[in-house]
């Protein structure tokens, strides 16, 4: 099928105008190149790291065409080729496989950057542009590294957490790598949130990163190692739910079935734990929002929207249950943001690789927002957190940005 449905979805169709910058366009290079008609060149490598892998083209595709997995499968095939360039290859084997892919490491990295953040040496960086003598790229792209947390959240919880007596669920918590580290108050949010309502928050030290930036980047075999370390540290620990706080991560252990399905000793237990796994949003529907307390910081009206991540629209298809939810607390008024399941442009690291494109759709994105004029804006997904808040500094505007369980902790519990 070749209806072109798609097309009017697909942000770098839109911003390009080109065939082969659409879904529909990629699909044909990825199968001539499956059905060896086209070899692995410089112009496909560019065509399939080109794509934010937004899946928005996956929801309005008559067929079902599963176009995540196929650029997904593309990404894979190059990186294990070695097509790429020994500079990107080096990059992303140096982040993905030994950096992202090893918790200790990750957390070293972390400390520094949060010394470089208060040692006053970012702050001239940023004021003075001095990295721009450097690199151009580098000078644009520090003003996207989030603030790292004081404390991360797996040391927060360990300390801070009391379990409930009498719990009316037992729920796993999936701590992250991007969500521990820089937003370790959001996933200490969740797990108030998450007590809240009567939950027993189990988060076992032996969890690791969920296995998407890597996949999403073609790093396959990094994926699945991290995904058989989950599995095994959410097995056997009788739960009724597996909750997530990062669209992309919850999104990817959905798929761990799939993605360890060949490998004897992990498939059976990696499709349970896929099953458990549900987005915050998804697992509060289903239990029912508890918002009889509603704290002062809420009270009077406020004017609320909502910024869809990619990952929880498009690839888990939930966006009922976030809006459900923020309208339940009494002092909001919902407004609906337009466009707002359209990529903000943060999409992993796409930021980071293609900065260009990746404002101008954060650009869009503003000038959506400023039509609605909220006081608050709510998403799901720390790459979509970064990112807005990124424009909204740029642009000089004053709106409160907040995660979902944030704003839910905030109405529900303080
Ligand atoms: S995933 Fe997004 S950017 Fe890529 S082809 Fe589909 S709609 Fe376009
Ligand atoms: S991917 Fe789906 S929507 Fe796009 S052209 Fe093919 S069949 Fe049509």
């Amino acid at each position: 099928m070749h209806c072109g449905l798609c097309l009017p979805t697909c942000p770098t169709y839109v911003l390009t105008g080109l065939e082969k910058s659409s879904p529909r366009g990629r699909i044909r290079l990825i199968k001539a190149v499956a059905e060896r008609e086209l070899e692995i060149t410089t112009g496909f490598i560019e065509e399939m790291n080109f794509c934010l892998d937004c899946q928005a083209c996956e929801t309005v595709c008559p067929a079902g065409v599963k176009y995540g997995s196929l650029v997904e499968s593309a990404r894979a095939q190059i990186s294990w080729g070695d097509h790429e360039g020994w500079s990107t290859r080096f990059i992303k084997r140096l982040f993905l496989n030994k950096l992202f892919s090893k918790a200790e490491r990750l957390v070293w990295f972390a400390r520094l950057l949060r010394l470089y953040q208060d040692s006053g040496f970012d702050w001239l960086m940023k004021k003075t542009g001095l990295l721009r003598v450097f690199s151009k790229r580098l000078d644009q792209i520090q003003f996207l590294a989030p603030k790292i947390s004081l404390l991360s959240s797996k040391t927060r919880l360990e300390r801070e957490y009391k379990a409930l007596e009498n719990p009316r669920y037992r729920v796993g918590f999936l701590t992250g790598c991007i969500m521990d580290l820089a937003f370790a108050d959001v996933n200490v949010d969740t797990v108030e949130l998450l007590v809240h309502h009567g939950c027993e928050v189990v988060f076992p030290p032996s969890q690791v990163c969920c296995g998407s930036l890597q996949a999403h980047n073609g790093e396959m075999d990094a994926a699945r190692s991290l995904a058989r370390q989950n599995v095994e540290a959410f097995t056997d620990l009788n739960l009724d739910a597996l909750v997530m706080n990062s669209a992309g991560c919850g999104a990817f252990m959905k798929e761990y079935g799939s993605v360890l399905r060949n490998e004897a000793e992990y498939a059976a237990p990696a499709a349970e734990i896929a099953k458990k796994v549900k987005d915050i949003s998804e697992f509060l529907c289903e239990i029912g929002l508890r918002a009889n307390r509603l704290s002062s910081r809420m009270r009077g009206s406020k004017r609320v929207t909502y910024h869809d991540a990619c990952h929880l629209v498009h690839s888990q298809k939930i966006s009922e249950e976030p809006r459900k939810l923020i309208k339940s607390i009494p002092s909001v008024e919902f407004v609906e943001l337009p466009e707002s399941t359209w990529c903000c442009g943060s999409a992993g690291v796409y930021n980071i690789t293609h900065y260009d494109t990746a404002m101008e759709l954060l650009d869009r994105k503003i000038k959506n927002i400023r039509r609605v004029d909220p006081d608050i804006i709510v998403t799901s997904n720390p790459g979509c957190l970064v990112q807005l808040e990124h424009g909204l500094r740029k642009e000089g505007m004053n709106i409160e940005l907040l995660h979902l369980a944030t704003f839910l902790r905030r109405a529900c519990c303080e």
